[in-house]
């Protein structure tokens, strides 16, 4: 079984790592990309499924940052724990 840290709280959110290039604020974890797919949305622009399309989903959790200062937003590919302690 595999679990992404930040989506079961096992990482601080923001996580600290995570800087704005710009004004260098800490970005903000807008959740999961594949977030945006749920139902209720159904007109996707083409930008986010560009964005999903070479995820790999078996290895990253893909979330994405977004600088609450200026705006900018980001992906962060976030590794995937895998170990008997999460079977
Ligand atoms: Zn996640
Ligand atoms: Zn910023």
């Amino acid at each position: 079984m595999r679990l992404c840290p930040l989506c079961n709280g096992l990482e601080p959110s923001p996580t600290p790592s995570m800087l704005c290039p710009f004004c260098k604020t800490v970005m903000k974890d807008e959740g999961m990309l594949e977030g945006f797919y749920e139902p209720y949305s159904p007109y996707l622009p083409y930008e986010i499924l560009d964005l999903v399309d070479d995820v790999d989903s078996e290895r990253d959790c893909v979330h994405l940052f977004c600088c609450p200062h200026c705006g900018y937003d980001q992906r962060y590919h976030c590794p995937l724990l895998t170990g008997p302690e999460f079977t």
